[in-house]
């Protein structure tokens, strides 16, 4: 996940707290009753092994032995290869202009990809893409960044997921990639590289989905609450990710892409006015420390994320119409998603180290926010303001030093 702007909702969603987030054993499992599609062991196995000293933190040429890993996982579930015409699962990743003296390419890394050709004659020609980024820092000084959370969470899920749709006795209607990108960490240039040269006209593209941190709770959410970013472009998006978050006991705090910015994969996709989902469980503790290490992963909440976001994909690669982009409108669920936030700070103040003057401030932005979402509606300044209003209030607090 890349660094760019920081704002309240970004500060107060986003933030790593230097104190432990709500210990996971502390709130009741909720489980659907369902049998569960995912298997958590395959999610287990997945981010041990890619968090693992053997890939030296997914960096660099260390990338070689993560890109086997999807490919082999790829071929072994017999999807295709998504580039040159399905004859190959790598694409490389080409830097502007040539090297020096032998004027050859400059390759500065390669995505992964897989796809799923639609069994409908009309929908196989409309493309759904899942993502994940696979690169993280490496080895820095020495020392080890496993990067469990960023994003071999991410990665385990893309790899499952393929696993399930790659399984399904009847196939799913529209077309779906299964990408894993390289080289965000150091640009989002492996996802950007990608849209601008992607294996299909970009008209095709319905749908960009993309998971990047999704095994931990964030500081000031509980473990059943998860961030998206992007459905304010394709509201009804919504249906479908309600509906199965209930499924998974599981509730979806919606922000807009522009409180966080263009800081993971979906930015280009963003840029092009293609509907995009951004999954995410914020920032914590651990975020790119050598700390964000597999036994800190919450397994449990990662298999019930990976499982609503299979089935919501299942949905929307099924239904017969998707959603077109469009202008965003005023959102009462970002200031549903702001008093979530507010209420756990409210509930645990000692863990945030909020004095009675931060606290004070809190309590009367949740009455501003109460007071917007008694009324139902705000306009784009209102929102402004109060974006601004808590970078000030943050300022002041001072609580959170930005890593
Ligand atoms: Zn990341």
């Amino acid at each position: 996940m890349l660094f760019r702007t920081a704002n309240f909702l970004l500060i107060l969603l986003f933030q790593p707290v230097l104190l432990p987030t709500l210990s996971a054993q502390s709130e009741p499992l909720l489980r659907n009753s369902v049998a569960s599609v995912v298997k958590k062991a395959a999610l287990q196995e997945h981010v041990q092994t890619l968090a693992s000293e053997a890939y030296l933190g997914r960096s660099g040429k260390a990338c070689e032995k993560t890109r086997a890993y999807l490919e082999r996982h790829f071929k072994d579930l017999g999807l295709e290869p998504a580039f040159q015409e399905g004859t190959s699962y790598s694409q490389r990743i080409f830097a502007p202009g040539t090297l020096a003296g032998t004027g050859a390419p400059r390759v500065l890394g390669r995505n992964v990809a897989a796809k799923l050709i639609g069994s409908d004659p009309k929908l196989k020609d409309e493309v759904i893409i899942l993502s994940a980024h696979f690169d993280h820092l490496g080895v820095v000084e020495g020392v080890l960044y496993p990067g469990a959370d960023d994003n071999a969470s991410g990665v385990s899920m893309l790899l499952e997921a393929a696993r399930y749709f790659a399984k399904l006795p009847e196939k799913s209607r529209r077309t779906i990639y299964f990408v894993g990108f390289d080289l965000e960490e150091v640009g989002l240039i492996g996802s950007t590289y990608f849209a601008e040269n992607l294996p299909f006209e970009e008209s095709k593209l319905k749908l960009f989905i993309t998971a990047d941190m999704i095994g931990r709770n964030a500081a000031g959410l509980s473990r059943n609450s998860l961030f998206v970013c992007g459905s304010e472009y394709a509201r009804p998006l919504r249906t479908t990710l309600r509906d199965s978050a209930e499924a998974q006991s599981l509730t979806i705090s919606y922000a807009g892409a522009d409180l966080i910015g263009p800081r993971s994969d979906f930015a280009p996709f963003w840029q092009r006015e293609i509907p995009f989902l951004f999954f995410c469980n914020g920032l914590h503790p651990d975020y790119h420390a050598p700390t964000d290490t597999v036994d800190r992963i919450d397994f449990e909440k990662l298999t019930r994320v990976t499982e609503l976001i299979i089935s919501a994909l299942q949905t929307w690669s099924d239904e017969d119409t998707l959603p077109d982009w469009h202008a965003p409108e005023s959102d009462l669920e970002e200031i549903r998603t702001g008093r979530r936030v507010l209420a756990n700070l409210l509930a645990a103040p000692h863990q945030f180290q909020l004095s009675s003057t931060q606290m004070m401030m809190v309590k009367q932005i949740d009455l501003m926010f109460a007071s917007i979402e008694e009324k139902g509606t705000f306009s784009p300044q209102e929102r402004q303001s109060l974006i601004q209003l808590g970078t000030m209030a943050l300022k002041m607090l001072q609580t959170f030093p930005l890593r």
